[in-house]
């Protein structure tokens, strides 16, 4: 299953290769919370259409709800997607950076597999790997103070 998805991520990844741009330009906008070295790392989409699975692997994952309208972005290992709606909001690029974070610790396998299990358990709304995200989200809009999103999310991850 992991090897599925860790396929299909590395397609997507290879779909995007000439559109996708390094989130180095945001070192100025985020300074304090993650280091230039890391947002060299990182790669982002504006995209009309949020990458999805097929409806089968989306079945297999417990995940048929997951990809729907409320999405605006979605992160795979280094590299989000977002929605062109949301282009411009840097709350959302802050989030999805969280989630790249994430992603770095766990590990692919480790993350895709956590995630899973927690938004069967939790639901969305309060697993614990997106409260964490939406929490660090919340302190960078509202003005800090600054915190180093990588060490904080190593303590708690
Ligand atoms: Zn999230």
């Amino acid at each position: 299953m992991i090897e599925t998805i860790e396929k299909w991520i590395r397609q997507v990844s290879r779909q995007h290769e000439s559109v996708r741009q390094s989130c180095s330009q945001f070192a100025d906008d985020f300074e304090g919370y993650f280091a230039p070295e890391f947002l060299a790392q990182c790669r982002f989409v504006v995209t009309p259409n949020i990458p999805t699975p097929d409806n089968r692997l989306l079945n297999q994952l417990g995940l048929g709800g997951f990809f729907g309208e409320n999405m605006v972005g979605l992160t795979l290992n280094d590299t989000y997607y977002l929605l062109p709606s949301v282009a411009e909001n840097r709350r959302i690029y802050f989030h999805e950076l969280v989630h790249v974070v994430q992603w770095q610790q766990l590990g692919v396998g480790g993350c895709v597999s956590r995630y899973l299990q927690e938004y069967r358990r939790y639901g969305y709304e309060h697993m614990p790997l997106e409260r964490m995200a939406y929490g660090l989200d919340g302190q960078f809009s509202s003005g800090g103070p600054a915190v180093d999103v990588w060490n904080q999310v190593r303590t708690i991850i």
